[in-house]
């Protein structure tokens, strides 16, 4: 079946009532018939849920259609996306391994590489993400997973995962990417030889910011491994948010594809407006990743970034000047996000460090939600010009409203639809 088909139809358990609609089962325990039916469950000789630690028919629900969709064997879900990572570098380490990543990862998981994992003796190298030819020169003796993030975040930089793939293959490292940006919709990283998938499943997975989770998608043996750590461990999702971010999935096709052509027209306008310098988009051309963006993936992905002339100043002014744009840390919203990482996540670097992983003082990362593209290039472009946004004004004049936000009245005009906005 297609993935739209698959998101929606695919139900793994019905209960005696024939539900049509997945229930929510809250409950930490399972019962048993009776004592040999509790041994043999204990002892794993039959499968069934014991403990919501190690299972539950929601989470195991979650957990089989992001694997389906991914093409994986299996899964294991986790309370974030964050704990999804640490779960697999936990399960999957030993002291003393060393992991081969890009500086283009997540800022938590710089974190892990650079404080955390150090203390289990636990090391890394960065390779350079535009120079693919030098990694194999720090690949060690000891080098264990080659870990990348493609679109990388905030920079929405590309790797090229079949040669990374082809790469991890002939020295025998297991290859680990974090596919949270692009959603197994537009990206499924095993086709191109990574052996486990991870997603933060509070982005475009739960995709209307309601809850966290962490999903790890792969090859069974792997798998199994990271079952073991997180079983005794507990990093493990509640039953509620396995059971929301279930019932996402059955939308998220549908969501990924109208993000990315909302953000694909966000990236085009930007780069045709003045007061931007440059703009990043895996599906604009200029893009330095464009030819392997779109080998790799579907669509472009809603994460739009882009620099503002002028610098940190411009930057934190455009945020200011936004009204319908939401200032919050999430992304993967209905809700059209925007973010300023020099005045925000990355303040406490100096701007050459910022610099060094992609991050300009005017950079601006936008995740384009769901509203209508023209009221949100409305918003973005008023910001940018320190104007205020009026589409319609020439035709109606302006009406007002009272209340101090934004509002936005839709009007039906026979063919064409016209949008009248008042401060
Ligand atoms: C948000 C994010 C994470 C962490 O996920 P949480 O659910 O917040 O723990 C990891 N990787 C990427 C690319 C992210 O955007």
């Amino acid at each position: 079946m297609n993935p739209e088909t698959l998101a929606i139809r695919l139900q793994t358990e019905r209960s005696q009532y024939q539900e049509h609609s997945v229930p929510l089962y809250l409950t930490s325990s399972y019962t048993f018939h009776d004592s040999e039916d509790m041994r043999a469950q204990f002892s794993e000789e039959i499968e069934g849920d014991v403990y919501s630690r190690y299972s539950n028919p929601n989470v195991s629900e979650f957990i089989t259609k992001i694997a389906m969709l991914e093409g994986a064997e299996a899964g294991w879900a986790t309370a974030s996306g964050m704990a999804a990572i640490f779960t697999t570098f936990g399960a999957l380490l030993s002291s003393g391994d060393h992991v081969l990543s890009c500086k283009s990862v997540f800022g938590s998981t710089h974190r892990l590489f650079n404080e955390i994992l150090p203390k289990w003796g636990i090391h890394h190298t960065y390779v350079p993400i535009d120079d693919f030819d030098s990694w194999e020169d720090h690949i060690q003796e000891n080098t264990k997973i080659l870990y990348l993030e493609t679109p990388s975040n905030p920079g929405v930089d590309i790797v090229d995962l079949e040669l990374a793939g082809a790469l991890a293959k002939k020295h025998n490292l297991i290859f680990v990417v974090d596919n949270c940006f692009a959603t197994p919709i537009i990206q499924q990283p095993l086709k191109f030889g990574a052996q486990l998938s991870i997603h933060s499943a509070t982005k475009y997975i739960d995709g209307q910011g309601r809850t966290l989770g962490g999903v790890i998608v792969g090859n069974q043996d792997l798998i199994d491994e990271i079952q073991g750590f997180a079983r005794h461990t507990g990093p493990c999702i509640s039953p509620f948010n396995a059971w929301v971010l279930s019932k996402s999935i059955e939308t998220l096709p549908l969501r990924v594809e109208k993000h990315s052509s909302n953000a694909l027209e966000i990236a085009k306008r930007l780069e045709a407006h003045p007061n931007v310098e440059n703009v990043k988009y895996p599906f604009l051309e200029s893009h330095p990743g464009y030819e392997i963006a779109k080998k790799q993936m579907r669509f472009g992905g809603g994460i739009v970034t882009f620099n503002i002339k002028g610098g940190l100043e411009a930057g934190k002014e455009f945020l200011d000047g936004l009204k319908l744009l939401s200032l919050t840390a999430n992304l993967g919203d209905t809700r059209s996000i925007a973010t300023h990482p020099a005045s925000t996540t990355h303040s406490k670097l100096s701007p050459e460090e910022r610099a060094s992983v992609g991050i300009g003082e005017g950079m601006v990362r936008i995740s384009v939600g769901l509203e209508h593209v023209d009221d949100i290039w409305c918003d973005i472009n008023a910001a940018l010009t320190k104007t205020v946004c009026e589409v319609g004004k020439e035709e109606f004049g302006i009406i007002s409203l009272s209340v101090d936000e934004l509002a936005i009245a839709r009007f039906g005009m026979g063919n064409s639809e016209c949008v009248i906005r008042n401060v």
